[in-house]
């Protein structure tokens, strides 16, 4: 029979990294389970100007996630890069099973974040890495000196076409409303900011090309006017980023008795969801405000639960 730990994080970004920290701290046998890079969405950040003692010049997400990581190895934490297919939360031992292996534990923190919503539009994902992205820190070098486009009208939409005006020769930002919904210090900077523009009350409904993009339709949503947008000559080409909100990262999860609301895990604020012995933390739970400090503040708390269950037991 194989190993089984008292605690097993699923996800390995700042939400499953800190209840690591914790659980390894405490002693207990702790094994974290992530199928791609550590970090989720912090990996593809680029500047963390809002984690508190975050200060460091031209520190990124990145460079802060490494740090956690290590962090968390030099309290004993076992790591095993695989993708979960299915799992069984109820009973005393939960049990997580990929096509290779199965991992069981005492109890399971699922820390599995969520991913980036698709712009919804016609060839998206046909485009998707030749002139499609949602990652700017990953893709802006490709279009330096090129025009790129970005959908959304939230403070990540907002912050990454800041970003992306250091590598494009013109940001254009398409949002469906006619005013943002990022914070207003995010929206004051970007005003000020001459290489990038706004087009209003706009969406996207189909991208497409040659191979690579080159060729955009959008629509006034007060309008109904459809506009084509067609690639500068010289370039052939442009970018399209769409930052338009996330979604949970739960489809594992659907049809077992974790309860979701909206695809999101419900807690209490120690971290419980409906199953005893299993604790969500970070961006898959329900709560007001997504951002690293939260998610890193849900793991230290759903760690610290787990212990208490263990010794309950
Ligand atoms: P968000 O705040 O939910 O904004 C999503 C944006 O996309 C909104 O402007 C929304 O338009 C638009 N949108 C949604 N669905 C759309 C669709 N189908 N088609 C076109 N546009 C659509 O998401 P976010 O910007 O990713 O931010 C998520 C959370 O992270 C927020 O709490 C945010 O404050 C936080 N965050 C913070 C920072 C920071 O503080 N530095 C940076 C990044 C993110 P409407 O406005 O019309 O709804």
């Amino acid at each position: 029979m194989g190993k089984i730990y008292d605690v097993i994080i699923l996800g390995a970004g700042p939400a499953g990294l800190a209840a690591g920290l914790y659980a390894g701290r405490s002693r207990l046998s702790t094994l974290i389970v992530e199928k791609g890079k550590d970090g989720g969405q912090i990996a593809i950040t680029d500047e963390i100007e809002n984690y508190p003692g975050q200060i460091v010049e031209g520190e990124s997400g990145p460079s802060l996630i490494a740090r956690m990581t290590e962090q968390c190895e030099k309290f004993g934490v076992d790591r095993v890069s695989d993708t979960i297919t299915s799992v069984q939360l109820e009973g005393d031992v939960k049990k997580l099973c990929s096509s290779k292996a199965e991992y069981e534990g005492k109890t399971l923190i699922i820390a599995t974040g969520a991913f980036p919503r698709p712009i919804g539009c016609k060839g998206e994902k046909e485009f998707l890495g030749k002139g499609v992205s949602y990652c700017a820190t990953c893709d802006a070098n490709f279009f330096e000196d090129f025009e790129v486009y970005v959908v959304g009208g939230g403070d990540a939409a907002v912050e990454e076409a800041m970003y992306l005006t250091k590598f494009a020769r013109k940001v254009t930002v398409i949002h469906r409303r006619d005013e943002l919904r990022a914070a207003k210090s995010i929206q004051e900077k970007a005003f000020k900011n001459e290489k990038l523009h706004f087009m209003w009350d706009t969406v996207v409904e189909e991208v497409t090309g040659d191979g690579i993009l080159s060729e955009m339709t959008v629509k006034n949503v007060k309008t109904g006017e459809l506009t084509k947008i067609e690639a500068d000559e010289d370039d052939g080409m442009f970018g399209v980023f769409g930052f338009i909100g996330r979604v949970p990262n739960t489809e594992i999860l659907e049809g077992t008795a974790l309860e979701l609301d909206k695809g999101y895990i419900p807690t209490d604020q120690d971290m419980h969801t409906n199953i005893p012995g299993v604790f969500a933390a970070g961006d898959v739970r329900v709560k007001s405000l997504r951002q690293v400090v939260t998610a890193a503040g849900d793991g230290a708390i759903a760690a610290t639960q787990c212990e208490k269950y263990l010794n309950e037991l």
